[in-house]
């Protein structure tokens, strides 16, 4: 014991508490070994039967959480990512078994991002005015439960992602994951609770349901316990929430394009586009879903692309394709629904339906489409990319903005033309605009800036933080404390 420094004396000390501390909670802080949530999963350790009894354990935990100092709760945001980095893998494996979704590479690099990249409490600077008057402090504050929707596209990213930045802004949240993502998510809600209640937290500060359906996030949006809702997924979440009557925070779905100059680099772009267009299957939100390029180098872009790895379908073989990816009539200039069997899958399953083989190493098909084809005005969430020629960079600029519904989420451009580019950047009036770089760079993958996975363009927010999940309190002492 002589040879044990006084910080490690204290995270045995810590460590010990923190498994009585949920012990005396009625829960494990074990997680269960590996398959051992996927069915029949048992309540305990964040995971609860109920909104009501989620909601309630997740207050009291709120509770004791605010008592803790803020050195603390650095402690435990440090805890979070160093577990969560340790299953980064795991949890990618994970995802992708049970949703059958994207590529467990690129879930990986989204975990990794998420854990190195969401902001703490550093984010949370308070502000001071001094005057005549004396002095007024501004500080950020915890709205205290926030009651979290997830998608089944990012599930363990957007759930590490949210939960740093909500617990960094002093929160509990309850989650209501997709049913869809439901085993790996409770297994990371589990795990979650267990690197909180080890650096010396409150068990049940995270929490979520055995069994989340959406008839329970409709609960959750109007339950009286829930201060603030933070939903991350498409219209349908984000019109419920924005219904509920509480404060919400939507982050939602959007269709992001990507417009080639004349002036661009064209081998960048077409290695850029390649890489981000095919990342995670094209199902995460900021991906680029379509190709708008002058038509002076459409020829050197579409060549530079196949040079890149990405397979060119002839207009035959897409006409085949086009009753396979599409689960209704194709509508001109119009969202079309898409089949969902299909969403994420590698381009080799899509391309199998119709008789090819393309090589393993191959991510994206490519493909020349006519302006009113709705796979450009469509989230297709599939790695089958539409191209479309224009005769301007201006006239790509009005389509790509046509495209793009309004959703005023990501838009991508390649270009030297500083007029073309703050031309863009005004039009799209995106939550992120990225110049001459994968979208994903705007999450700060390969991008300068902070990630986060809940982007909230609907209701403005943008690239949520620990700010977002913070209420403005203002202390003002008058006449005094002017010290200069
Ligand atoms: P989804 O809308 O089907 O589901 C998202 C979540 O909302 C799930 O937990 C689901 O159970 C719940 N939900 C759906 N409809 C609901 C309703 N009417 N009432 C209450 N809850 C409801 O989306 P998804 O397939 O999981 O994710 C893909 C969509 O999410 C895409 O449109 C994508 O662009 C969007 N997305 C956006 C962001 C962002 O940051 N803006 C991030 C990830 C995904």
């Amino acid at each position: 014991m002589s040879n044990l420094t006084q910080e490690q004396i204290d995270r045995v000390a810590r460590l010990v508490i923190g498994r009585l501390q949920s012990r005396s909670a009625g829960v494990s802080s074990e997680v269960p070994p590996s398959g051992a949530a996927s069915s029949g999963v048992s309540p305990g350790n964040g995971i609860f039967p109920t909104i009501d009894a989620a909601v309630e354990a997740t207050r009291k935990a709120h509770l004791q959480f605010m008592q803790m100092t803020l050195a603390r709760r650095n402690e435990i945001i440090a805890n979070i990512r160093r577990r969560m980095l340790e299953h980064a893998e795991d949890l990618a494996k994970r995802a992708h078994e049970e949703t059958g979704l994207g590529r467990v590479a690129d879930k990986i690099v989204k975990n990794k991002l998420v854990i190195e990249k969401t902001p703490g409490t550093e984010m949370l600077t308070p502000t001071a005015y001094s005057g005549d008057r004396g002095l007024t402090l501004v500080e950020l504050a915890p709205y205290g439960v926030i009651g979290s929707v997830t998608p089944v596209t990012n599930p363990t990213s957007s759930i590490i992602c949210n939960t740093i930045g909500m617990v960094a802004a002093g929160n509990g949240v309850v989650f209501n994951v997709h049913p869809g993502a439901k085993n790996v998510s409770i297994y990371n809600i589990r795990l979650l609770n267990q690197a909180i209640t080890e650096a010396g937290g409150p068990p049940n500060l995270v929490t979520t349901l055995v069994n989340p359906t959406v008839e329970s996030a409709n609960e959750l949006m109007h339950h009286p316990g829930v201060r603030l809702l933070v939903v991350t997924g498409g219209s349908g979440v984000v019109k419920a929430a924005m219904a509920s009557g509480k404060r919400a925070i939507c982050a939602g779905p959007g269709n992001p394009p990507v417009v080639v100059d004349e002036t661009a680099d064209i081998d960048q772009a077409a290695k850029n586009i390649v890489r981000g267009a095919s990342m995670d299957n094209n199902i995460i939100c900021v991906d680029e879903k379509e190709v708008l390029v002058v038509s002076k180098v459409a020829d050197l872009l579409i060549a530079a692309m196949q040079r890149h790895g990405a397979v060119l379908l002839t207009r035959g073989q897409f006409m085949q394709l086009e009753p396979i990816i599409f689960s209704a009539p194709l509508q001109p200039r119009q969202q079309t629904p898409v089949n969902k069997a299909l969403i994420g899958k590698d381009v080799q399953v899509i391309l199998s339906k119709i008789g090819m083989k393309i090589p393993k190493d191959v991510r994206l098909a490519i493909v020349e489409v006519e302006e009113d084809h709705p796979l450009l005005w469509t989230e297709q969430m599939m790695p089958v990319l539409p191209i479309l020629r224009v005769s301007s960079a201006d006239r790509a600029i009005d389509l790509a903005k046509e495209m793009e519904h309004g959703y005023g989420h990501t838009a991508v451009m390649y270009s030297k033309n500083l007029d073309n580019l703050s031309r863009m950047a005004r039009e799209m009036n995106c939550s992120i605009f990225v110049k001459n770089g994968p979208s994903v760079a705007g999450l700060g993958y390969g991008g300068e800036g902070y990630c986060s996975f809940s982007i909230a363009s609907p209701t403005g927010e943008g690239l949520t933080n620990p700010r977002s999940f913070s209420r403005e309190r203002r202390c003002v002492l008058v006449d005094h404390f002017r010290i200069v």
